[in-house]
């Protein structure tokens, strides 16, 4: 069993604090996400994981021990680090072979693993080559291999695909999550890549200032944001976050009025999907504005309406065709409005 839990986990770096009070419990064959922006914390908490940190308080607990004083090279943890770092005079083969050799795995079962693993990601007629007769992507699958030959605990990956094109990106992303499911190994793993967190995680864990600001699944975090922060984080565009006033199940900003819960009053932060906002007639709408962009996608067409000072970002028909200037009015799917405390950013409602 290869649960790991961290209790109360601080890291400091002198004046610094890198990961303030975090507490994690991830279960055991589950698929973890860190996702958030650069410096949120994200690696400082992998790399307690592995135990090539030291927290500075708190415990890190992976199968029941606690692992604050066991060296990294002592956990059962095989990590995948962006860059990959394959052994570049080494064949595939030995490449693989690597960490079955520093475990002193016996020398009539390495072959039959290295193989056995370099068939996981479709490697296995390369294996004489070395790794620079390989694409990007082949070297990303052989630095995969080398990470699971030995089937480690604990599955760590720090950005494993940023330096490969977008196209090879989702392959792997298939490939990767594949992998896991069919070892079912405990699996961290960190980007700033909201599509590779969506796409891969059972849960998400959202950092902001080496604080957790929420932890779900890739749908809560998306139906349901804890905050303002995860509004604005979560989405491609992001939630259209409007400031207004609530007052008497009605809330309203310059150019925007909508029928809120009762509970909602005071200065009150509508967030609204681009996705939950459709074209309505006279008399319907929501919000009435003022085209200021128009971007076609392929798969969709993004308007950018302008109502007063504020951008609103709408996702129309695929085939919509609008001229800048023209006036459009928009109506939300009232199930799906988010509201948030202006001054704090929590979710009300
Ligand atoms: P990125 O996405 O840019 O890799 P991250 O979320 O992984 O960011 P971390 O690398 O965990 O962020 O760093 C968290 C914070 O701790 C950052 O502000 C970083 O500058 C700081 N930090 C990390 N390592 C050290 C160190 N050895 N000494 C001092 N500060 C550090």
């Amino acid at each position: 069993m290869a649960r790991i839990e961290l209790k109360d986990v601080v890291k400091r770096y002198g004046g610094f604090t890198g990961v303030r009070r975090m507490d994690l419990d991830i279960a055991d064959e589950e698929f973890l996400v860190l996702l958030g922006p650069s410096g949120c914390g994200k690696t400082t908490t992998m790399r307690m994981i592995a135990g090539l940190e030291v927290p500075s308080e708190g415990e890190v607990v992976i199968g029941g021990e606690v692992v604050n004083e066991v060296d990294a090279r002592d956990r059962d943890v095989a990590m995948v680090f962006q860059g990959y770092a394959l052994y570049p005079n080494m064949s595939i083969y030995e490449n693989i072979r690597f960490p079955l050799r520093m475990r002193g795995i016996p020398k009539a079962d390495q072959d039959r693993l290295i193989r056995r693993a370099a068939e996981m990601v479709e490697l296995g007629d390369f294996l004489d080559r070395k790794p620079g007769a390989l694409s990007g992507g082949q070297r990303q699958r052989a630095a995969l291999a080398r990470a699971v030959v030995r089937q480690p605990q604990v599955f760590l990956m720090d950005e494993p695909l940023s330096n490969l094109d977008a196209k090879l990106r989702s392959s792997m992303r298939v490939q990767i999550k594949h992998l896991q499911r069919q070892l079912k190994i405990t699996t961290v793993y960190v980007t700033h890549d909201q599509i590779e967190a969506m796409t891969l995680a059972d849960r998400i864990v959202i950092m902001e200032k080496g604080a957790i600001r929420q932890i779900g699944t890739p749908d809560e975090i998306y139906s349901d944001p804890a905050d303002t922060f995860v509004a604005g984080f979560i989405g491609a565009p992001p939630m259209n976050l409007v400031e207004g006033l609530a007052e008497n199940g009605r809330f309203a900003a310059p150019g925007l009025v909508v029928a809120c819960p009762g509970g909602v009053s005071g200065r009150v932060t509508l967030g609204v999907r681009p996705e939950d906002c459709h074209v309505v007639g006279e008399g319907l709408a929501a919000l009435e504005g003022r085209v200021y962009g128009v971007e076609p996608t392929g798969e969709t067409t993004y308007l950018t309406l302008r109502t007063g000072e504020t951008l609103f970002e709408v996702k129309a028909a695929r085939d919509a065709r609008f001229n800048l200037g023209d006036l459009v009015r928009i109506g939300f799917d009232p199930d799906r409005l988010c509201y948030f405390d202006t001054e704090t950013g929590a979710r009300l409602r």
